[in-house]
């Protein structure tokens, strides 16, 4: 099974390598049979080829089912004229990869600031407020005069409605409640198409509930009563920063993973970003990028009826799970010893020796 590897900027190739290092004794224990192929992107990639995002990279991502991407330094990336397209807008557009999937839960021994959380943030991941990538032809910001910034959002009736489906399917599965976070009151236009699709679809599962939070409550809510969600559902800016908020409650940005999800590729991917204040320094936490990894076995497992793959993304799990549950191989961000590379071989050495 190949599994494309990308490791982007920053932390990305630390955090890369000590994901590799727990999916091939992960392969070594299931026998699974994973080919694993590194290829540059990033500044490493323009350094070389003029290219954040080579051509030749992103044919290989579409004649690839399951992508490992690292974060990337986006923000001191040259202009998209110039060489410098952003690989998240390149892969989620390009692919049509509309839901990103970010759950952030407490885990065992790992300090947090919430107590008792266990919630998934859906967001739609292909319109809204990213400017970048929301049109079809161009770019949404424009500068009528040097003095004056339009930026403009898209929310349309067929991206609402898939991303909701997405969100109430997740939540049939798990403690059925869909929490709907928008700004109506202000945005009644786009945001009130986002919840009139919501509401249709809501109609097809009477089995879950559905509430309505405006998102900057929810921002206080969710740290005054994490325990209270379940799936929040969301548009793209909003769920790219409640998630991170959600990441940081549960212990930290390095805890928050996820997945890009289409109807035929998926792609692993941090929350977080290219952490250029720690790159180099053996000190990220690489436990999101692992756990994004384990998401995206979970989704090849499920749609191609693989138990053996699902056996195996639980029990990596479970190994990331007894790393961080020890005070002795807990990684430096939450005051444990470990930096990148030994808490990647803690995670591997779990692998092996955990019972399945
Ligand atoms: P960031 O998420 O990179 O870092 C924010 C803070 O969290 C920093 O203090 C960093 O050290 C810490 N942090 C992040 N990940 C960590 C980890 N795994 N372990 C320990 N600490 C961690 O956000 P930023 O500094 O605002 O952005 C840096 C760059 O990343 C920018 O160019 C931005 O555009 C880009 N970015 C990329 C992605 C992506 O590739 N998906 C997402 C967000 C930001």
């Amino acid at each position: 099974m190949k599994l494309l590897i990308l490791p982007g900027d920053g932390i990305g190739p630390e955090i890369t390598d000590a994901t590799c290092r727990a999916l091939q004794a992960l392969d070594r224990r299931f026998d699974i049979g994973f080919d694993m192929q590194t290829r540059e992107i990033g500044l490493a990639a323009y350094k070389s080829g003029g290219e954040t995002m080579p051509e030749s990279v992103m044919q290989e991502i579409a004649e690839t089912e399951a992508t490992i991407l690292g974060p990337t330094d986006t923000y001191n990336y040259p202009a998209e004229a110039k060489g410098g397209t952003r690989p998240s807008k390149a892969v989620r557009t390009t692919f049509d990869l509309y839901a990103n999937i970010r759950p952030s839960r407490t885990r065992p021994g790992v300090p947090a600031m919430a107590k008792d959380m266990d919630l998934v943030v859906v967001r739609e991941n292909t319109e809204g407020f990213y400017a970048d990538r929301n049109m079809f032809l161009g770019d949404a910001e424009i500068m009528p005069t040097e003095d004056v910034a339009i930026s403009l959002r898209k929310v349309t009736a067929k991206g609402s409605s898939r991303i909701a489906r997405q969100a109430f399917e997740v939540a049939r599965a798990r403690r059925k409640k869909v929490t709907v976070v928008h700004k109506a009151n202000v945005l009644k236009v786009g945001d009130g198409l986002f919840l009139r699709e919501t509401r249709k679809v809501a109609e097809d599962y009477p089995d879950v509930e559905l509430e309505e939070v405006i998102v900057d409550a929810m921002a206080a809510l969710l740290i005054r009563k994490p325990e209270s969600f379940d799936v929040v559902l969301t548009t793209n800016m909003f769920g790219d920063i409640l998630s991170d908020e959600a990441a940081e409650l549960s212990g930290g940005l390095g805890f928050g993973p996820s997945i890009n999800a289409g109807d035929d590729h998926a792609i692993a991917q941090a929350a977080h970003g290219s952490a250029p204040d720690i790159a180099g320094q053996d000190l990220a936490n690489p436990t999101a990028l692992m756990l994004s990894s384990v998401m995206l076995l979970e989704w090849i497992a499920r749609r191609h009826g693989n138990n053996g793959l699902a056996t195996a993304a639980a029990h990596m799990d479970r190994a990331v799970d007894a790393a961080l549950a020890k005070p002795e191989t807990q990684t430096k961000d939450v005051g444990g010893p470990l930096g990148t590379e030994a808490f990647g071989e803690a995670v591997a050495q779990a692998i092996t020796e955990l019972d399945v």
